[in-house]
């Protein structure tokens, strides 16, 4: 299987603007932003969606999750942020490799619809 484009903005195939790396996983700036703050947190694994995973994940997206925290404080976002994984194309998934959106910097409405 062909890389991401995730994975190949990770490897500089294509441009993107990395704004975090570690052993698990990056972040990149999204390419259409829907809040002034709008980050996606990305495992260097390429697991298409959430209902993809299995056990031997679990480690993995608890560290996701953790990581989306830690951009958020960099971000000062403070405790208003959303975090947002969409699974399947039905739900709005458009790019099959697991990301969390973290979205902040505006206030956020619920239900997102
Ligand atoms: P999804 O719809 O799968 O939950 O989210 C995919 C996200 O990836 C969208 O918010 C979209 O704007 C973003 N995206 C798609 N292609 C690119 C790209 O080439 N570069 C960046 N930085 N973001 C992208």
């Amino acid at each position: 299987m062909s890389d991401s484009i995730f994975t190949k903005i990770k490897n500089k195939e294509i441009p993107g603007n990395i704004v975090y790396e570690d052993d698990q996983c990056f972040a990149i700036e999204d390419i259409n932003p829907q809040a002034p703050v709008h980050i996606l947190i990305i495992p260097h694994k390429e697991i298409t969606k959430v209902s993809d995973t299995s056990s031997e994940d679990k480690d993995l997206l608890g560290h996701l999750l953790y990581v989306s925290k830690k951009i958020a404080d960099r971000y000062d976002l403070n405790d208003n942020y959303r975090l947002i994984i969409n699974n399947g194309a039905g739900a709005g998934q458009s790019v099959f490799h697991i990301h969390v959106h973290l979205m902040g910097g505006r206030s956020l409405e619920w239900p997102p619809g």
